[in-house]
């Protein structure tokens, strides 16, 4: 049987590369061949893979010192065409097509580039193709960029509606202490709303720019969304057919997905913190009721300021009453019509429920 009909596939750096640096073609020959098993097996793969600016790294001299934006782009535009060009070849031997989307967080921020995408990697799978996805290095600017691809993997696995998200690093999970101390266990499972700060170790990789931190917090907010997140070793053999035939038996960590999944506007809310283009300041009464588990709209009665200006449609943050980031949602109106309609009773919601997430 078949468990999921559409995965999200997210393989990191520290996975393709070896000790130093270079390229580990074996690994990546091993994880093409099972990802081309279970497109075999018709299960829709999107395949989200870093790499470019490690395989682009062993690749040129610069001539000079370079900062780590001139590095970044440099070695990533190498890398990439390297990359690609390794996986072309890899799943041209099993008779599959690929197609490279590179892509940047600008590229999410209205639902027209969003819905292109959706749209483009759609077309992809309808026609047998595997999309293979990376952040666009090389123009994308440094404070605009995605915090890591597990980011990225976290958006693409929301916006495809895929069943799972499978985050392969070069840990076996996320352990109940330093992975370092041998009585430290792989978490097996973990349940919804379950607070693990305290066993993250906020270490970062050596080649790519994740860590365990933003792995944990993509992995809750995708979960919340109804879609299961696994984080396991990619260096191990088999690793992936393993997870997908035989997850309960398989090392490594799985997020419960929450069972209801979320509507696919409400996802694309749910990641777009980042572009909100105003703030929504809401009263007590009005935070109280947002936390009650009922399904409420941010009514102007319940405002108190509207900051910053925006257009209808344009996403916008919650602030409660304490100055605390809430959540976000779409605006149902621009700035100046909230402005003209807070704190009175009886007008129309400034953000409806059906475009608001909470966090
Ligand atoms: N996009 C980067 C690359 O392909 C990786 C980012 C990350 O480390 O997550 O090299």
């Amino acid at each position: 049987m078949k468990l999921f009909q559409r995965i999200t596939v997210k393989v990191g750096s520290n996975v393709l590369t070896r000790r130093d640096g270079t390229l580990d073609v074996t690994r990546m020959s091993a994880l093409v061949d099972q990802i081309a098993e279970l497109h075999k097996q018709g299960t829709e793969i999107i395949l989200v893979s870093s790499g470019a600016v490690a395989s682009g790294r062993s690749e040129v001299r610069p001539a000079r010192k370079l900062d780590s934006v001139d590095q970044r782009q440099l070695f990533s535009a190498v890398g990439q065409a390297k990359l690609i060009n390794r996986y072309y070849e890899l799943f041209r031997e099993h008779g599959i097509a690929v197609g490279q989307v590179l892509t940047m967080k600008e590229s999410f921020g209205t639902r027209r580039h969003y819905l292109n995408q959706k749209n483009c990697m759609t077309v992809m799978l309808e026609n047998g193709v595997i999309p293979i996805v990376n952040e666009n290095d090389t123009i994308s600017v440094s404070e605009l960029m995605f915090t890591d691809n597990d980011e990225l993997s976290g958006l693409i696995a929301s916006m495809m509606d895929a069943q799972a998200l499978i985050i392969l690093s070069n840990i076996d999970g996320i352990y109940d202490g330093p992975p370092s101390e041998p009585a430290s266990q792989v978490i097996r499972e973990i349940g919804q709303g379950k607070d693990l700060s305290a066993y993250i170790q906020a270490s970062k990789s050596s080649f790519g720019r994740g860590g365990m931190l933003t792995k944990t917090h993509i992995a809750r907010k995708v979960a919340d969304e109804g879609i299961s997140v696994i984080i396991a070793n990619g260096k191990r053999d088999n690793i992936l057919t393993d997870l997908v035939t035989h997850p309960d038996t398989t090392l490594c960590t799985r997020f419960v997905p929450a069972p209801q999944p979320v509507s696919s506007v409400k996802k694309w809310i749910a990641h777009s913190e980042g572009f909100a283009k105003g703030e929504i300041h809401i009263n007590r009464c009005a935070t109280e009721v947002l936390y009650s588990d009922k399904a409420v709209s941010i009514l102007p009665v319940g405002i108190t300021d509207i900051r910053g200006e925006f257009e209808k449609d344009d996403i916008v943050r919650i602030v409660d009453f304490e100055g605390r980031a809430v959540g976000v949602g779409k605006a149902n109106c621009d700035s100046a019509q909230a402005r003209e309609s807070m704190g009175k009773h009886g007008k129309k919601p400034v953000v409806h429920y059906d475009y608001l997430y909470i966090e």
